[in-house]
This record gives structure tokens, C-alpha cells and sequence, in this order.
């Protein structure tokens, strides 16, 4: 009897998994697929599990069993990618003091509420540029379906040299400073390079992050020097090569900046004193700028405010922020290849779609905004197999808005309509 329960429950199972994938029709009023720079009118997406298995002409009549989604009055578009967030903390006037108080547990439980706000905004993938290892852990969480939030590719921790901009132990009293290394973070020299990436390997992080140059909200000095040598540079991008790693650098000075482009990243972030110079050599080996003018504007306003900052924080951020929206001018303008990236975290999370609208202001048109948050996006993080357009055998990520963004990009901050992984998160 057992033994026919056991065989019972068995045939159960195997019946389970030939139940066809829930199947979706999406009735499209203007959809912007990104297979190319068009909009088309009035289409239907069809997507099956979590996959987009066609997309056709017309609103085609969804099958008995399917579920229908009417977003006739909305743009579609693929899930916007955000490539450089912080999804494990957010700025607020106590954020130095934060790790002297908070457990990890308290971090992750708090960050849930960031990946949240995140996904609902648009975003279905993002790219983690620096955290303590919790980001590891919330990738995860997310992807077993635990917590809902976006894709997320991260860097675990980034790669730092000692006093340098991500040295976990920047403005802390000297018993508590210690002498980190490459387990840390903390690179100075060839083996270290090495060894840190090797870390993040064996660790779990999907890309390596460096900061080629000082950075704004560290307690030091600059915010522009170069920190990392050529060689130090080289030795990570090798070793990244080797873990299928791409290598994205901070960078606000020229200096260090070049350094990171000679040294063969794969994308700048910030960018503010981008040269000319930089910006050629960019073009010439297909490095990516992410240029982050979201974290710009937000530093700046806030260094006017009392007390929001420390002091030697306040004066890198009023020089710093104001410039990187007039570098991205340059640089769209210029040619250099452009993914979407807000270093949210410094600003405030779900405000990611803001960057959309400074990109518009800096002068690029909107229909390529949007394919910096998608096609490519997706080519940055080596995805362009799975993500960034809406085509069929693409993974369904897909965002609409109400009205539509090349008439007027502010609708890009509503977002009526959230799918992920052929989920629907989000539907007004
Ligand atoms: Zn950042």
C-alpha cells in the first residue's frame, strides 16, 4: 500500500511538471522593443514561463487559460538597467555612524526595502558597484524568489588601495583601522590585484569594481587623485579576464581615469574630469561611460545643507557634483558608448528614472537614454543574449509607462506596469 502511495505521489509530480508555463499576452499601444530606434503602434507581446516567445503585429487574441494585460494607453519597453547602484544602503546624515551600530542582518533586512523600491520603479536589473557582502546574499534571496527586487549583478566589495577611496576603514579611529588587505578589498601591488579578485571569485561577486581615483564621500582628502598604479591596474583586469569578469572603475580625475582606460576596464563611472583625450581613447577601445549624474546633483544639493555631510566630504561634493552633468554633455555628444547608471544609494532609491530625464537635459535625445538603460545595458554586463530588448527568446523583463517618453520623458517616473522573469510585479 505505502509502495502505491510512493508510486502515486511520483506520478503526480512528473504530471506536475508537463503543465504548460503560465502563458501572458500583452496588448501594447506603442512599444519601443529596442531592436532598433523605432516605436511601433498597437503590437502584442506573448511571453510563456519566463521567456518572451513572440511579439506580433496587432492585438492578437490571447487563448482560453492565458492571462491578458491591457496596456493599450502606455509605452512598453524592456526592463530599464540601472548599471551602478549601491542596493544596500542609502545616504542620510547618520550613514558614518551606521557601521558602528548595525548588525548585518540589519543592513540586508533594510536593504529588502531598496531592491523593492527599485523593481517598482522600472528597474529589473541592476549592477551592485560596492557593498559589504550583503548584496551577495540579497542577489540570492531575490533570485530564490525570497524578496522581490531586481536582477542584480554586483561587485560583492570594491577594490581599493590603502587610504584609498573604498578602504573600509577610512575616518575610523586608529585602534579600529587595522591594516585591511586583499580579503578586504584593499590592493597594493600585483599579488594583491590578484588576490583580491580572486576573492571576489570565491566570494561570489558577478564583476569587479575599482576606484581609480579618490571619491567624493570617503573621509579623505581628495576626490581626484590617482590611486591605483598602471600595473596594479593591468594585474586586475588580467585576473579579472581569467573569472569571466568585467571591470568597471570609479573615476573623477583625468589622471587616474587614463590610467583605468590604458589599464583595459570595461566602463567609467562619474567621469568628471573627463579630457578629450580620455574620451577618444574610450571610443577607440569601447569603453563605457556610466556617467551617474543623479549622485552629481544629489551631493551637491546636500553639501549646501548644515551638517548632512562631514566637512571634508561637503567641499569634494560642491566641486565635484556640478560637473559631471556638463561632462556627459561632452561625451554624448562626442561619441563615447553610454550605459545607464545612477549611483543610486548616494541619492535616494526608486528615484533611478530621474537620470532619464538629466540625461535629456544634457542633450541626449530620449530615445537613446533609453537604450542606455537597455541594449545597452545589457551589452555592458556581456547579457545582450537575455536582456535589454523585447524579442522573442528574451527574458520577459518588461517595464510600461503611462503616455510616452520621447514626447515627454517625465512620464518615465510613472511606471504603471513592472514584469520580471515573466512575473508580474506591478500593474496599475
Ligand atoms: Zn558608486
Amino acid at each position: 500500500m505505502k509502495h502505491f502511495k510512493f508510486l502515486f505521489l511520483l506520478s503526480m509530480l512528473s504530471w506536475a511538471t508537463v503543465i504548460p508555463a503560465q502563458t501572458t499576452y500583452l496588448h501594447c499601444g506603442k512599444l519601443i522593443d529596442c531592436t532598433d530606434k523605432s516605436v511601433k503602434s498597437e503590437m502584442t507581446v506573448i511571453v510563456e514561463g519566463n521567456r518572451i516567445t513572440d511579439v506580433q503585429k496587432g492585438y492578437a487574441k490571447a487563448p482560453a487559460g492565458a492571462q491578458l494585460v491591457d496596456l493599450k494607453n502606455k509605452t512598453v519597453m524592456p526592463g530599464w538597467m540601472d548599471m551602478h547602484v549601491h542596493i544596500e544602503g542609502e545616504s542620510n546624515p547618520k550613514s558614518y555612524e551606521e557601521k558602528f551600530r548595525m548588525n548585518e542582518a540589519d543592513v540586508a533586512l533594510r536593504a529588502t526595502t531598496y531592491a523593492k523600491k527599485t523593481l517598482m520603479a522600472g528597474f529589473t536589473t541592476v549592477r551592485d558597484l560596492g557593498g559589504s557582502g550583503v548584496n551577495i546574499s540579497l542577489r540570492n534571496a531575490i533570485n530564490q524568489g525570497w524578496v522581490e527586487g531586481p536582477r542584480i549583478f554586483t561587485a560583492e566589495k570594491s577594490l581599493a588601495t590603502t587610504g584609498g577611496h573604498a578602504d573600509p576603514t577610512n575616518g575610523v579611529r586608529k585602534d579600529l583601522k587595522g591594516d585591511p588587505g586583499p580579503a578586504e578589498g584593499v590592493v597594493n601591488g600585483v599579488e594583491d590585484a590578484w588576490k583580491a579578485v580572486r576573492q571576489r571569485y570565491k566570494n561570489g561577486a558577478d564583476l569587479i569594481k575599482i576606484t581609480a581615483t579618490g571619491g567624493v564621500l570617503s573621509v579623505a582628502a581628495s576626490g581626484q587623485n590617482p590611486q591605483f598604479t598602471l600595473e596594479e591596474i593591468r594585474a586586475i583586469v588580467a585576473a579579472a579576464k581569467d573569472y569571466g569578469f568585467t571591470v568597471a572603475a570609479h573615476a573623477h580625475g583625468a589622471e587616474g581615469m587614463l590610467r583605468a582606460v590604458q589599464g583595459g576596464v570595461t566602463s567609467i563611472e562619474h567621469g568628471t574630469f573627463m579630457t578629450e583625450e580620455i574620451m577618444d581613447l574610450m571610443i577607440k577601445n569601447g569603453t563605457f561611460y556610466v556617467p551617474t549624474i543623479s549622485a552629481g546633483r544629489f551631493v551637491a544639493e546636500k553639501a549646501k545643507e548644515e551638517g548632512y555631510y562631514p566637512a571634508v566630504v561637503a567641499m569634494k561634493a560642491a566641486v565635484i557634483g556640478p560637473q559631471i552633468q556638463e561632462t556627459f554633455a561632452k561625451a554624448c555628444k562626442r561619441g563615447v558608448k553610454i550605459a545607464f547608471g545612477t549611483d543610486t544609494g548616494v541619492s535616494f532609491h526608486g528615484m533611478n528614472a530621474w537620470e532619464f530625464i538629466f540625461m535629456v537635459e544634457g542633450g541626449m535625445p530620449a530615445m537613446e537614454a533609453i537604450q542606455s538603460a537597455t541594449v545597452n545595458a545589457a551589452a555592458l554586463i556581456n547579457r545582450s543574449d537575455d536582456l535589454g530588448k523585447i524579442e522573442k527568446g528574451k527574458l520577459a523583463d518588461i517595464v510600461a509607462v503611462d503616455g510616452n517618453p520621447l514626447e515627454d520623458i517625465k512620464t518615465v517616473l510613472k511606471v504603471g506596469f513592472v514584469m520580471k522573469d515573466g512575473v508580474v510585479f506591478k500593474n496599475n
